[in-house]
């Protein structure tokens, strides 16, 4: 940030305004500010999986013999830190070499799990390198038999460390800009990860128990007044349950129970809906989380228009 055409240099705060907010830490910062330290924080590489080596030193050996007619290729991908644009030049550079060979079958081996992820779950607008790959693949049509296959790393199979230790030796390690949908998946990734962080500490909030998980879809039903009615029943907040607080009434009560209304009540303790509960859950023993759980019963809302409750919540 010292170099004057930094292309963040408009957004810096200035020295006198950051005394400012460590002084009265009170304050929110601007959102530039608090992004930029999120994306210090973010490190942008993803965590390497590590499982027992002797099981995978096993898979190797079985998979080299059924495919033993194919040339293995080891690739190294990890080394090129863990962006998939650079991973993906990995397995590219040593297709290049196969292309003037004899040879027709190979098995490349990349300890890159997301850049063979890449390869199978491309779109036409993700990675140039992948385009390039997808055009070299074209050539398996010419009588290329190329097959693709992860071996984790460092688990002591011999043509991966190899692959590594020459990865390692390379003076000029090689350099790949990094690809700006990369940098953009990994700061999603690394923003759902605090966000989940955070929310799992929400545990009284009352949406904590129904949606634990950031990441699921919010909406469950594909209709919004249905989805709010479903929200509304699991939290327990209607407006026929709910509406006295606002108009300074009483609390509605149960003619026949002698208890306060309420979304359990009304649903699933009040003995007057049994025969409904028996006629559309084929049982009268439930559950909040049978009728409006993560997957929402699917004759939830027949009952409650049978009971007359749909149009009050
Ligand atoms: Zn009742």
């Amino acid at each position: 940030m010292s170099v004057p055409s930094h292309p963040l240099k408009p957004f810096s705060l200035a020295i006198g305004l950051t005394r400012v907010y460590v002084a009265r830490s009170f304050n929110i910062k601007p959102f530039s500010e608090r992004a930029k330290a999120v994306l210090n924080d973010a490190h942008l590489s993803y965590d390497k999986a590590g499982t027992a080596d002797v099981i995978y030193q096993q898979l190797f050996s079985f998979q080299r013999n059924k495919y033993s007619k194919y040339i293995p290729v080891y690739t190294e991908g990890s080394k090129t830190a863990g962006h998939v644009g650079a991973e993906l030049t990995a397995i590219l550079v040593p297709l290049q070499h196969i292309l003037i060979t004899n040879h027709r079958h190979f098995c490349m081996y990349t300890d890159s799990m997301s850049a063979l992820e890449s390869l199978h779950f491309l779109t036409a607008r993700r990675h140039p390198t992948v385009i390039e790959i997808l055009l070299l693949r074209k050539l398996e049509r010419k009588g290329f038999d190329i097959i693709f296959s992860w071996v984790p790393g460092h688990v002591g199979i011999l043509g991966n460390e190899q692959a590594d230790n020459a990865a390692r030796s390379m003076s000029d390690p090689m350099q790949q800009p990094v690809c700006y949908q990369d940098l953009k998946t990994s700061i999603q990734h690394y923003i759902h990860h605090i966000w989940q962080q955070t929310w799992n500490q929400q545990i009284l909030n009352k949406l904590h128990s129904i949606h634990p998980s950031t990441s699921s879809h919010w909406a469950v039903l594909p209709v919004r007044r249905q989805d709010v009615r479903l929200t509304r029943l699991s939290i327990g907040h209607t407006r026929f349950t709910h509406k006295h607080l606002l108009l300074g009434e009483n609390a509605p009560e149960c003619p026949s129970c002698k208890v306060l209304y309420s979304v359990y009540h009304i649903l699933i303790d009040c003995s007057v809906f049994n025969h409904h509960r028996i006629t559309f859950f084929h049982t009268s023993v439930l559950t909040l989380s049978d009728l409006v759980g993560e997957s929402p019963h699917q004759n939830l809302f027949a009952f409650l228009l049978k009971i007359g409750f749909l149009y009050l919540i």
